[in-house]
């Protein structure tokens, strides 16, 4: 076997071996008796606790994975510190092995029934001790690997999901203003499509472009044209109340709104509101003294049919777009 194996090997046997125990009897001279009897093993710690009133403090500060437990206390009743471990989480899985002078059937089937889980006639055969010491300790430590490695295995499935989440968000929005992109813009459009003949339901659509935008960039510079294309698409966003609605950047200085069970006249009311809004954003723009940055709206209304396509409705719009700009700007046109 290669040395590196072997050695790994030897520790992990090393940890899966090392033992805590934690007696719990008030009287000395057991506590002596089992510290010699484990004693034999250089894996296992040993802790002794005489004070029943203060076993329950001992056994947090030294995280046993074993604890004997005496039944005949003075100022306690074994069995109630049997509760009392298990109702304590991080003490409730710990095995507890009864170690009593009484061996009636009915006192085991009292330790047992409120949880104990061995038994133990004082005093045992070292080896017999030692045997289900290291019994016990094992299984619990297995026990606690496996809800660490369950643990572990969340918090890895919890942070991917996170990530996830993100790339699809990065991967769906569009860089600049954080409205959707137009490739998410493009998906949604075509669901919305499918859904509108499905229904027989109308879809409205805006396209939105900012008016003289080339000239605001030549004359403040492309970061400010950067900067107000931010603001524009926040407006854009903030007017949009229809819970359905959709707004992204379709490109450019253009934005696209998808409005599903909209019909042509509330669509307008809804385009009017968009425009009105990037106009009282007040950006200074170079082209008229008094005028800020403004948007053309183009509206379009449709009900998804077999002879019909997405892009109809995107063209449709659009044309209406091309009025806009060509009637003046900083205006919506809904109808030919
Ligand atoms: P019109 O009113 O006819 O729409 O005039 P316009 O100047 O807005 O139209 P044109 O299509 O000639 O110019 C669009 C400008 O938008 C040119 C381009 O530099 C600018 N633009 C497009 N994308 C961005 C961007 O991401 N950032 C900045 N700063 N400018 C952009
Ligand atoms: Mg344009
Ligand atoms: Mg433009």
């Amino acid at each position: 076997m290669h040395a590196n194996v072997a050695l790994k090997m030897e520790d992990e046997d090393t940890e899966a071996e090392s033992v805590t125990v934690l007696l719990v009897d008030d009287q000395p001279v057991i506590g002596l008796i089992v510290r010699k009897m484990l004693s034999s093993d250089a894996n296992i710690v040993f802790h002794e606790c005489n004070d029943a009133i203060a076993a329950i403090e001992q056994a947090r500060a030294c995280r046993p994975t074993v604890i004997l437990q005496d039944l005949d206390m003075p100022g306690a009743n074994g069995l109630d510190l049997v509760m009392a471990y298990r109702s304590i989480p991080e003490l409730r899985n710990i095995p507890i092995i009864v170690l009593s002078s009484n061996d009636e059937p009915a006192m085991k089937k009292a330790a047992f029934a409120i949880g104990a889980n061995d038994y133990l006639v004082k005093l045992p055969e070292p080896i017999e001790l030692m045997a289900r010491v290291r019994y016990h300790s094992r299984s619990y430590m297995a026990l606690l690997q496996r809800d660490n490695a369950y643990r572990a295995l969340h918090e890895s499935q919890t942070k991917l999901r996170q990530s996830n989440m993100e790339l699809q968000r990065l991967t769906n929005s569009d860089g600049l203003t954080g409205l959707a992109n137009r490739r998410y813009f493009d998906t949604h459009i075509a669901r919305a499509w499918t859904t509108s003949r499905q229904d027989a339901s109308v879809l409205s659509l805006l396209m939105i472009d900012v008016d003289y935008f080339k000239l605001y960039n030549d004359t403040f510079g492309h970061l400010a044209g950067d900067d107000a294309l931010q603001r524009v698409a926040r407006a854009v966003q903030a007017a949009m109340v229809e819970p359905m609605s959709l707004a992204a950047r379709f490109g450019g200085e253009e934005f696209a709104v998808v409005l599903p069970l909209i019909g042509a006249d509330e669509a307008c009311v809804v385009a009017e509101r968009v425009r009105r809004s990037v106009e009282a954003l007040n950006i200074p723009h170079p082209s008229v003294a008094g005028v800020g940055v403004t948007v053309s709206i183009g509206v379009a209304t449709m009900t998804a049919t077999a002879a019909t396509r997405s892009t109809d409705l995107i063209a449709a719009a659009d044309a209406r777009l091309y009025c806009a700009k060509y009637d003046g700007r900083n205006r919506v046109v809904g109808a030919d």
